[in-house]
């Protein structure tokens, strides 16, 4: 009954946004001596795709976060482009391309390590509820309905990603108001915030990832209903889910991030566990990730390698903590009951976030490598340094020091012991023999060697 109720609902949606295409304002076009996109900043994979597309007798457009990004003087992360060949036309254009996609039929072509996304127009579901599959939340489970140009530009998230160049003659084609709102700086989704964010709950992120990384606004109107729908994002899909994760904290900005996906309640969608400990503990905990993603923000800054093992690490620190604490009241030692925690809250937490088991087990070696640290008698220290994963472990240390966690001692040692050359480590080792911490003061006999 429910379900039917909804269904009716999401077609009375699709006739009135028929309507709405009737009425909606023609495209204006922004001639080349009016923008700042110039060709100059266009990769020239890009540009060979849009070339041939054109001699081929096909429309061919630089869409989306290259374009938006290219006015905004950014340098664009990749570039797509849109065009009225079919994927098999495009395949028949391109020897070097490969068509992919379940719930989008898109090609790649591939010049090097440089993929281009290759898309044929799509209508939004909405204009053609035939050609689309909803559930009964309205989702759009598959949408691969071609469409016109003027659909494929109103189909999109937001009017700042729906800004099309034309390879033709060079000009922007803005259907949507798009670049009134690049620039006043604002996000808005096109169409109904609501029924957009019905059909995919991950726009809700996407506007969280660009607000963040552009430093824009989030619209009123597209901003009001996220609260209420986050809830939503726990219907999609796991393994998209991660992706999306990773884009929003591996984008240089996972600060702000955080911050906003707090402040629309999303983040207790994605971490159920995480959120729950930062309710209950407060301060230190939230020190402890504000500082990891800092950290991760500086080190992509700095174009330095970042593990979303350390990442997810971070995260669940709290979780796992919880988790350990009981297992050490039941008897464990602080090592086993940390690896008796990791499974579990790991498990949990991938029924909603798909971390790949690649990552999470550098996790899992992170967290355990936190109570060995702690062992730092005779050989111990020295075998841990062979650890694959002991810098990633030791910078975990540093992090929860960092937080305020009582170890601020013990990093301290291991970034002296670190950076002290083999004799001076064998004073460090032989301090820590001693409670006061103070090297013995009768000679000392030769240091033994350490292994190379
Ligand atoms: P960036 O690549 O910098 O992360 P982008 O805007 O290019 O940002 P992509 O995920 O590459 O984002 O998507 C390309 C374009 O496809 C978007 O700009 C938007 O027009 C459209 N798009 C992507 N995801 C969605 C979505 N969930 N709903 C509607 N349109 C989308
Ligand atoms: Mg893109």
């Amino acid at each position: 009954m429910i379900s039917r109720l909804i269904k009716r609902a999401v077609s009375s949606v699709f006739s009135s946004e028929k309507q709405q295409a009737e009425t909606r304002p023609e495209p204006v076009v922004i001639p080349r001596s009016a923008h700042t996109v110039s060709r100059a900043n266009i990769s020239e994979s890009a540009l060979k795709v849009l070339y041939r597309l054109k001699r081929g007798g096909y429309r061919g457009y630089l869409v989306g976060g290259g374009v938006r990004d290219l006015l905004l003087g950014h340098k664009p992360k990749d570039f797509d482009v849109a065009t009225d060949a079919t994927p098999e036309q495009i395949r028949k254009l391109f020897s070097n391309c490969r068509l992919i996609g379940r719930r989008f039929r898109l090609a790649h072509v591939r010049y090097g390590r440089e993929i281009i996304e290759v898309a044929t127009f799509r209508a939004g579901h909405a204009a053609t509820p035939e050609g689309a599959a909803v559930s009964d939340e309205g989702r759009v489970l598959r949408d691969n309905v071609y469409g016109s140009f003027e659909e494929d530009a109103w189909r999109r998230d937001f009017t700042v990603n729906s800004l099309y160049y034309d390879i033709r003659d060079f000009s922007v084609v803005d259907c949507t108001g798009g670049m009134a709102d690049l620039k006043r700086g604002m996000l808005r989704l096109i169409g109904d915030p609501e029924q957009r964010y019905r059909e995919d709950p991950v726009r809700m992120l996407r506007a969280v990832r660009f607000s963040a990384k552009l430093g824009f606004q989030i619209e009123a109107k597209t901003a009001a209903p996220i609260r209420e729908l986050s809830y939503l994002l726990t219907e999609v899909p796991a393994a998209r889910l991660y992706e999306e994760v990773l884009k929003l904290f591996l984008g240089g900005h996972a600060a702000s991030v955080f911050r906003l996906l707090d402040k629309y309640g999303i983040f207790e969608q994605l971490f159920p566990e995480v959120a729950e400990s930062l309710e209950d503990e407060g301060g230190d905990r939230k020190l402890l990730l504000s500082r990891a993603f800092l950290n991760t923000d500086s080190r992509i800054l700095g174009d330095k390698h970042v593990t979303p093992g350390f990442l997810f690490a971070a995260l669940l620190w709290g979780p796992l903590q919880r988790a350990a604490k009981a297992y050490q009241a039941d008897g464990m030692t602080p090592l086993q009951a940390i690896e008796h925690a990791c499974g579990g809250v790991l498990a949990k937490q991938v029924q909603r976030v798909a971390i790949p088991r690649r990552f999470s087990t550098v996790s899992r070696e992170i967290w355990t490598l936190q109570p060995r640290l702690e062992r730092r008698r005779g050989r111990q220290p020295f075998r841990l340094i062979e650890h694959p994963r002991f810098r990633a472990g030791y910078d975990f240390l540093l992090l929860r020091a960092e937080a305020g966690e009582p170890v601020k001692e013990l990093a301290e040692w291991w970034t002296n012991f670190l950076e002290s050359d083999e004799e001076a480590r064998a004073l460090a080792l032989k301090a820590v023999h001693r409670p006061s911490g103070r090297p013995r003061r009768r000679r000392r006999r030769r240091p033994r060697k350490a292994p190379e």
